[in-house]
């Protein structure tokens, strides 16, 4: 269920007495059914009407935190089916697994991959969440063993054994970080519950492909009072990835038009698995790996642990999930104003866009790639794109001749000439009119700005 702006309002004070920040309750319920305010910041509150708020924006699926400080990672959280609906919270977890029969060194060379992957696109820095780590061996000391030394990476850590004796010995080395315990099954329920409530640590639930058995027992671990649960339905990867999909679909659907209890715990997928049965190379594994893990992640995977480790198989994912974790309500939009590329003086040219982080973000790679030194002024156009606010007026005569005249470009170069994107061609005279500027039209695409530079400046 969507919390509207008028649910919140109708049980805050309505006073209008501004402590939270807002200068009206009407406001603080805006931002509070948005989740950009916290409920705590209105301290005027009776109990009822708290205890009524606090009920209503809980979200559908409850949100689970693994690991502490700054590096912990908080999953779930989600209020609807179809981002288009509102948006999506929490960005999936990204976590890649080691193992515990692992060399010494080939151990720590996989710590190292995993903490150092970055990526960055459109001005974001990509990386990876967590690390997973496996009983392979089957033996709690060496399981011990390698918590130890993977603790030093100083991220949130998945504990990955079926038995309670080795997650025992590895939550008295970790328990105070917050690990994810994974798994508990129908087998180790008592001992696994028990570990969770003394360590206070999240823990999974696995029981693969048998939703009421799943339904069953996570009504067990709440009755025990454990709340922070992780949904496992398993993840089948041999005959397609289907099975898995219907399962994931229907704990969501369960969760957010049902609300059932039971259910509304973020779910965890596992394409690791691919790596077990494959008899493929390397490379195709890894395709296929990156493959289920952006299917699932498209449908409601909250946490997915990996095995490859390579960048080229990353990327896809960490793509996808940068795109699925944008707010479809807010055009992602850069600070506009005005950028130096290189080195400037008052002979150098200046060329202008719009502040869509796609736009932005693209121009400046084509202005660095290319060693281009300009100056860049960046048209607030609301986050759209040139032809779209071209289209929209956002990009008018008027607008950029604030721009010139506000961003102090005037007092850095001795010339007038500016230089529009080719897509703004339409309004090329309106602005040379309005700001007195002699206005070049360039390429329609940023990556012929160095060829156009050379040639016409
Ligand atoms: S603190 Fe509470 S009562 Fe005061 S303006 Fe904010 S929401 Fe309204």
């Amino acid at each position: 269920m969507i919390v509207t702006a008028m649910d919140v309002y109708k049980l805050l004070p309505k006073t209008n007495c501004g402590i939270c920040g807002e200068a009206s309750c009407m406001a603080f319920a805006t931002k509070l059914s948005e989740k950009e305010m916290e409920l705590s910041l209105c301290t005027q509150m009776m109990d009822e009407e708290l205890e009524k708020l606090k009920n209503i924006l809980a979200p559908a699926v409850s949100e689970v935190t693994i690991g502490t400080g700054d590096k912990a990672i908080t999953i779930g959280g989600d209020e609807v089916l179809y981002r288009y609906e509102l948006t999506y919270y929490n960005p999936t977890a990204l976590v890649v697994d080691v193992s515990d029969d692992l060399e010494e060194s080939e151990l720590e060379e996989r710590v190292k991959t995993i903490k150092d992957t970055e990526f960055e696109r459109t001005g974001e820095k990509l990386t990876l969440d967590a690390i997973a780590i496996r009983n392979k061996s089957g033996n709690s000391e060496k399981f011990v063993e390698t918590v130890k030394k993977v603790k030093d990476a100083n991220l949130p850590l998945l504990l990955c054994s079926f038995n309670p004796d080795s997650m025992k010995a590895a939550l008295k080395i970790v328990g105070s970080d917050r690990p994810l315990i994974y798994a508990t099954t129908e087998y180790n329920i008592e001992e696994m519950a028990a570990l969770a409530l003394e360590y206070d640590c999240p823990i999974t639930l696995f029981i693969p492909n048998d939703l009421d058995k799943m339904k069953e027992l996570s009504n067990v671990l709440r009755s025990k009072g454990i709340k922070d649960i992780v949904l496992d339905p398993g993840t089948f990867v041999d005959a397609g990835i289907g099975d898995s999909l219907d399962n994931f679909i229907m704990i969501r659907r369960q969760a957010i038009e049902e609300n059932d209890e039971d259910f509304r715990f973020p779910i965890m997928g596992v394409p690791a698995v691919t790596w077990i049965s494959s008899k493929e190379d390397k490379v195709t594994t890894g395709m296929r790996e990156a493959t289920i893990a952006a299917t699932l992640m498209n449908k409601y995977a909250d946490i997915l642990i990996m095995h490859g480790a390579d960048i080229w198989e990353l990327i896809p994912v960490l793509t996808l999930r940068q795109s699925l974790y944008t707010d479809p309500r807010k055009p992602q939009a850069v600070d506009p104003g005005i950028y130096e590329f290189g080195d400037v003086n008052e002979n150098s040219p200046v060329l202008m866009t719009t502040n869509f982080a796609l736009t932005y973000y693209t121009v400046e790679g084509d202005l660095k790639s290319g060693n281009v030194n300009c100056y860049l002024l960046v048209l607030d156009t609301g986050g759209r794109a040139v032809d779209v606010s071209v289209a929209g007026n956002q990009l008018n005569a008027k607008s950029v001749t604030d721009l010139i005249r506000n961003s102090g470009i005037e007092n850095g170069v001795n010339h007038q000439k500016l230089i529009i994107p080719g897509l703004a061609a339409p309004v090329s005279g309106e602005i040379e009119d309005e700001s007195g500027w002699e206005v070049m039209v360039g390429p329609r695409d940023s990556s012929g700005i160095p060829d156009f530079l050379t040639e016409k400046w």
